[in-house]
C-alpha cells in the first residue's frame, strides 16, 4: 500500500482513532519550526516527510520515536496548538469524515509544569489545562466552518502515573466543551497490577461518568487487554489485535460488544501484524459481527488518509458496502 491515496469512498465516514499530535501538517510543522526558530533536520516537506514517516513495516517503538522530531515545534505554542486542532478538522472534512474523536496528551503539547517531557522542552507558560482549552477552541471553530462534529480524548501516557489525576481532572471539567473520554497509552508492557495509580485513575474517571478507551493488544499479549477490560473498566480498545489468541477473552469482548478501534495500515507499519491483511485480525472481527471501526491512528507518520485504510478493507478483507455502512 502507498501512503496518500485518492478518496475511493465518498461516502459519510466516522473516525474513533486519530491522534492529533501525529496528525499534523508538514507545512505547518515547518511554518512553527522557522517562526519559533527551532532546528529540525528537514529544509522542505519532502525531507521532513521523509524523516518522519514509517513508509514500510517497522516497530511501534520506532514508529513513536518519530514524533521526537516535531514535538518541540509544536509544544508550548498557543497559536501552533490552535492551528493543528482547526486544520485536522478540515483535513477530515476533505476525506469524507463526518465525525470524529481525535485523542491527545494535553502534558505532550504543554510547557509548564510538566516533568519530564521526552523533547527535554519544559520550560514556559503553557500549562496542560490551558492546552484542552486551546484545543477545544480550534475544534470548535474547525466545526462552524467545516460543518463536521468532533469531539475530544485525553491520553494519559503509562509511564507518567504523576499525570494520571491531571488528566482525570480535565475530562470531566470540560465535557460540555467537546472532552468526550479518557484513554491511555504508551508501554503496554506494564502490567496494572503492579500499577495500582493507573486503576486509580480509571476509577475516578468511571467515577465521574467519563468514557474510557485504552491502548492495549496492539504489540502486547492478550493480558493486557483483559486488564483493560477488567481492571481499568475500558468500554473500547485501542487496536485489540492480539485478543483473538484468547478465545475465552475474545468470546467476553463481543458478548459485551466492547468496541475495538482497529488501525489496519498502523498495525502493519509498526509490526503489530502480519503485513499480509488477508489473515489480519481485523478480518476475524468482521466475521464474527465484532464492534469495531477502521482508523488512520497517526496518518502523518503513516503518510496515510482514511481512505488508506478503507482501500484496503476493501482490497484485501473483502469488505462488503453493506459492512461499511455497519461501521
Ligand atoms: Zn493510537
Amino acid at each position: 500500500m502507498a501512503g496518500k491515496t485518492p478518496a475511493p469512498f465518498p461516502k459519510p465516514k466516522v473516525e474513533l482513532h486519530v491522534h492529533l499530535d501525529g496528525a499534523i501538517r508538514l507545512k505547518t510543522i515547518l511554518h512553527y519550526a522557522r517562526k519559533r526558530e527551532i532546528q529540525l533536520p528537514a529544509e522542505n516537506e519532502h525531507e521532513l516527510q521523509k524523516l518522519i514517516s514509517c513508509g514500510k513495516p517497522s516497530t511501534l517503538t520506532d514508529a513513536l520515536l518519530k514524533f521526537s522530531y516535531y514535538m518541540p515545534v509544536i509544544a508550548g505554542s498557543r497559536e501552533a496548538i490552535q492551528q493543528i486542532a482547526y486544520e485536522l478538522v478540515e483535513d477530515k472534512a476533505n476525506e469524507g469524515v463526518i465525525y470524529f474523536e481525535a485523542r491527545y496528551s494535553p502534558h505532550y503539547l504543554a510547557n509548564y509544569n510538566v516533568h519530564p517531557l521526552p523533547w527535554g522542552q519544559s520550560e514556559g507558560d503553557l500549562s496542560p489545562d490551558e492546552v484542552v482549552q486551546i484545543v477545544n477552541q480550534g475544534f470548535q471553530s474547525g466545526q462552524q466552518d467545516f460543518g463536521i462534529k468532533v469531539r475530544s480524548i485525553l491520553r494519559c501516557i503509562h509511564h507518567m502515573e504523576a499525570w494520571l489525576t491531571e488528566v482525570v481532572q480535565p475530562c470531566k471539567e470540560y465535557e460540555n466543551e467537546g472532552v468526550v473520554g479518557i484513554d491511555l497509552a504508551g508501554d503496554e508492557s506494564m502490567d496494572c497490577n503492579s500499577h495500582p495509580g493507573h486503576v486509580q485513575a480509571f476509577e475516578m474517571a468511571m467515577k465521574y461518568g467519563v468514557h474510557r478507551t485504552v491502548h492495549a493488544g496492539e504489540v502486547s499479549p492478550p493480558r493486557v487487554t483483559r486488564e483493560a477490560v477488567e481492571l481499568l473498566k475500558a468500554e473500547r480498545i485501542g487496536h485489540g489485535y492480539s485478543v483473538i489468541q484468547d478465545p475465552l477473552l475474545y468470546k467476553e469482548l463481543l458478548h459485551k460488544q466492547i468496541h475495538i478501534e482497529a488501525c489496519p495500515y498502523s498495525s502493519v507499519l509498526t509490526g503489530a501484524c502480519d503485513p499480509d491483511y488477508t489473515k489480519h485480525p481485523i478480518v476475524t472481527f468482521e466475521k464474527d459481527k465484532a464492534n469495531f471501526s477502521l482508523n488512520t491512528d497517526d496518518p502523518l507518520v503513516f503518510n496515510s488518509t482514511i481512505h488508506t485504510d478503507y482501500i484496503i478493507a476493501a482490497e484485501y478483507m473483502n469488505f462488503s458496502e453493506a459492512e461499511f455502512m455497519t461501521m
